[in-house]
């Protein structure tokens, strides 16, 4: 069995807020980062034990399409798996069919690579990334400020 993480990884945290501030109507009833007992029990090896995965409800009429962002996540590095409606797709085996219990029909399952559980960077860059959550992540990002122009108004 995969240990039980106390918190989910960054990452997987980020899919779903920025999925959110995309999408703020989104349905979230089958998103998921932690699993439940009965989860545990189920499936012992699973990627949400660590932290490491993350579930988004697939909502097409609010905004989130899951069979598009199936697609568009292949591109993603920090991706090491996805499911999607009976289908599994990783970086070094392509895609096959998915026979596991839950065909995954409701919500597309991600993990993540261990070295990425902190990048959370835009997980919809095709979309043209959600404004609010750059504005937030802008907040914590060094700007090396040109010196003041001497000639500039002076400002309080
Ligand atoms: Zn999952």
């Amino acid at each position: 069995m995969i240990p039980l993480a106390k918190y989910p990884q960054p990452a997987a945290v980020a899919l779903l807020r920025q999925a959110t501030a995309l999408a703020p109507n989104r349905n979230k009833a089958s998103d998921g980062l932690l699993p439940s007992a009965a989860h545990v029990k189920q499936n012992p090896n699973s990627d949400h034990n660590s932290g490491f995965a993350v579930d988004l409800t697939h909502d097409p009429k609010n905004g989130m399409d899951c069979r598009v962002i199936y697609e568009e996540l292949k591109k993603d590095k920090r991706v090491k798996y996805l499911i999607f409606n009976a289908k599994i797709w990783s970086r070094s085996r392509g895609e096959n069919t998915y026979t596991g219990p839950n065909r995954h029909s409701t919500h597309l399952h991600v993990s993540i690579k261990e070295d990425c559980g902190k990048d959370t960077s835009d997980w919809f860059p095709w979309r043209g990334g959600p404004k609010r959550w750059n504005r937030i992540k802008s907040k914590f990002i060094k700007v090396n400020r040109k010196k003041k122009d001497p000639t500039s108004p002076k400002e309080d």
